[in-house]
């Protein structure tokens, strides 16, 4: 399959004012979603290890309590870590192509639109989209088959989390409840699937539980209250299940 990527967005994070890339690509190999448009949302200045190791991913992550804590030891990323992607593996390949100036930039909504269509995109494959000012988003997505969103920035003001396109990423019960009084569908990682809440929420069919019977490619349930259906629950999984399961758990 041919890849191809595309920065679709240069300036500053919504988190925090600090300068930040969106990578799109067409094409992935990803198993648990399928062949979808992925996007990548990174600091301009450092690279993703480090950005973690020194704390400065908040300007893509925020409030994410998966991006572990910040050290000052000169290697590796911050420690606990707990978020499923691997930042030395695509983040960091397309960090430093991006650094080559390997990538050209698509501007306006005609070029957005047309390298969108057709596809099903994953906003966010690393970093929170809240961070991006939606217009990107929108017309990327305009005629896009659908698209997977997710967002821990929900509460922060100067973040662009429209329940609309995003599920609200929760840790525990208490904030799923919370999040469904204001309407929002929610994403939550648990430890168990005793713990999954009856009648609100289903188990990703894509986990390992559900037998990986879809992948977001073909599933599409993740795209917030755009969609009237339940909330998602999955139990923590991949390469950093250890210390999620103790989040969750916590
Ligand atoms: S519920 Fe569907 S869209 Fe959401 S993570 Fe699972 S497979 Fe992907």
């Amino acid at each position: 399959m041919a890849f191809e990527t595309v920065i679709i967005y240069q300036g500053p994070s919504l988190i925090d004012g600090e300068e930040i890339v969106v990578m799109a690509q067409r094409g992935s190999r990803n198993r648990k979603t399928g062949a979808m448009l992925q996007t990548f949302i990174l600091r301009v200045d450092v690279d993703p290890v480090t950005a973690s190791r020194e704390g400065k991913d908040f300007s893509i992550c925020g409030s994410c309590p998966h991006r572990g804590q910040a050290h000052d030891g000169d290697k590796g990323q911050a420690k606990n870590r707990s978020c499923y992607v691997t930042l030395a593996h695509s983040p960091l390949t397309k960090y430093k192509c991006f650094k080559r100036g390997g990538y050209a930039a698509i501007e306006g909504h005609a070029a957005l639109a047309a390298f969108g269509k057709g596809e099903m995109v994953r906003i966010g494959t690393y970093g929170d989209g809240a961070a991006v000012p939606s217009y990107i988003w929108e017309s990327l997505c305009s005629e896009a088959k659908g698209w997977t969103a997710y967002t821990h920035q929900s509460g922060m003001e100067s973040a662009a989390s429209d329940p609309k396109l995003y599920m609200t990423s929760v840790e525990s019960e208490v904030q799923a409840k919370e999040a469904w009084l204001k309407g929002e569908r929610t994403f939550r990682v648990i430890a168990d699937v005793s713990q999954v809440v009856k009648g609100r929420e289903i188990l990703c069919p894509a986990s390992e539980e559900m037998g990986k019977r879809s992948t977001c490619e073909t599933c599409g349930l993740c795209a917030g209250a755009s969609l009237k259906a339940k909330s998602i629950a999955i139990v923590a999984h991949g390469t950093s299940k250890k210390a999620a399961k103790q989040l969750v758990a916590a």
